[in-house]
């Protein structure tokens, strides 16, 4: 039981580099906001991905969010626009009912900016600017519209593989019915050549240029990172992720109560990452489930009478509602799914891990598991390297008013 290394191993004056990649939905910019928070926090980019939402929305969103907090320094980048089994990608109703049709419980921040109590001036920089030769701010671009989802094919107890011909969609990791439309896979084949250039390269580049001093924070699907173990198959050896994803212990939170979300909407990515021998601590529902968000804490950043204050409460405010209609175990309060991953990757402490070589199974059926579900790896059970680290305790009594009060202190 350990965290995922020593802190002389990821920091660096005291700072820990991060690259956020995100598929930017309420926990996710939530997530953002408390790097933004951490004077600890070295942010070097973010990565707008597919998942709650379309890249090019989880794109704006990093952008519109980063605006709105003063920190338009950071490089905020393109992210996979669909899952690497999939040609194109539409987002499932649930994460629009969780998250609203623009990932953030449908406020707008664009409508908070320059608010007459200054909500957008400045905030205290936790970034350096060194950002590993990436890209700046990305023009402008009209958002997506929220697509009406398809007809799914559900698959428990299918034996299936998606190794499928044809123009395949994902509806939030399952499979629809049919082929896309070509139009739709041209334009996410433009959109996965953008990636490649800007996330993609980023994380490549980043990891070439800092080693295991910096770490990969990846709170969406898995694809990014993938993508970048197979476009420079020599950063794995130096490669350290902290990800916000799967269940050991824990039921799934997908229709099937297997799955996980992250991870169902790329399984082969996030079994070629936990494969690929990088070092990854997951930090899944085991944990998550225990970090919850009251009405009352979300109160705490609306009282302080700010424009950001009030994006704050009025977004989580949404995710509050959702929660406590799709669970009563959410009655007692919101899971602080993406940013328990954030804390964990400037604070390993937070949590106690199980050490252990994960894999996600990729078939459902008789002698091939269940598809997306995260469990260990059996061809690799003796090994003595355990490259994956779960966390299966969390010390929540420090995390969440910690975290609380952090994103407080930059709702000034
Ligand atoms: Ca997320």
């Amino acid at each position: 039981m350990t965290g995922y290394g020593t802190a002389d191993e990821t920091k660096r004056d005291g700072r820990t580099r991060i690259v956020l990649d995100v598929d930017t939905g309420i926990d996710d910019t939530l997530a953002l906001a408390y790097l933004l928070a951490s004077p600890e926090a070295d942010l070097l980019g973010v990565i707008g991905v597919y998942g709650n939402v379309t890249a090019e929305t989880a794109v704006r969103n990093n952008r519109d969010v980063l605006r709105l907090f003063g920190r338009t320094d950071v490089p905020v980048l393109h992210g996979m626009p669909r899952p690497s089994w999939a040609d194109c990608f539409e987002v499932d109703e649930g994460c629009a009912r969780f998250h609203g049709a623009n990932g953030l419980g449908n406020v707008d921040p664009a409508e908070y900016i320059g608010s007459a109590d200054g909500g957008a001036g400045e905030i205290a920089s936790a970034g350096t600017g060194e950002s590993g030769g990436g890209v700046g701010a990305v023009a402008d671009s009209e958002p997506d519209g929220m697509p009406v989802p398809a007809s799914v094919r559900m698959i428990p107890g299918e034996a299936h593989t998606f190794a499928a011909a044809g123009r395949v969609k994902s509806v939030g990791g399952y499979r629809a019915e049919g082929e896309a439309e070509l139009e739709e896979v041209v334009a996410a084949e433009r959109a996965v050549r953008r990636a490649e250039a800007e996330g993609v390269k980023f994380i490549v580049d980043a990891v070439r240029r800092y080693g295991r001093e910096v770490t990969i924070l990846a709170t969406g699907p898995l694809t990014d990172v993938t993508a970048a173990i197979e476009a420079a198959p020599d950063i794995v050896d130096s490669l350290r992720v902290v990800m916000m994803g799967g269940a050991l212990t824990q039921e799934g939170n997908c229709y099937d109560l297997v799955c996980e979300t992250n991870i169902i909407q790329d399984p082969e990515a996030a079994n070629r990452v936990f494969r690929s021998g990088a070092d990854v601590t997951m930090v899944g529902l085991d944990v998550t489930h225990q970090c919850l968000l009251t009405r009352a804490d979300a109160q705490v950043w609306r009282d302080a009478g700010t424009s950001r204050g009030r994006f704050l409460a009025d977004m989580v405010e949404f995710y509050i509602n959702a929660n406590e209609d799709a669970d009563p175990m959410f009655l007692a309060g919101s899971p602080l799914h993406d940013p328990l991953a954030a804390a964990v990757a400037l604070d390993p402490t937070l949590v106690t891990c199980f050490d252990i070589n994960m894999m996600v199974e990729t078939r459902t059926g008789d002698g091939h598991g269940f598809r997306g579900r995260t469990i260990g790896d059996p061809t690799r059970l003796r090994k003595p390297r355990k490259t994956a680290h779960v966390a299966l305790g969390v010390d929540s009594d420090r995390f969440v008013p910690q975290f609380r009060d952090r994103v407080a202190s930059i709702c000034h």
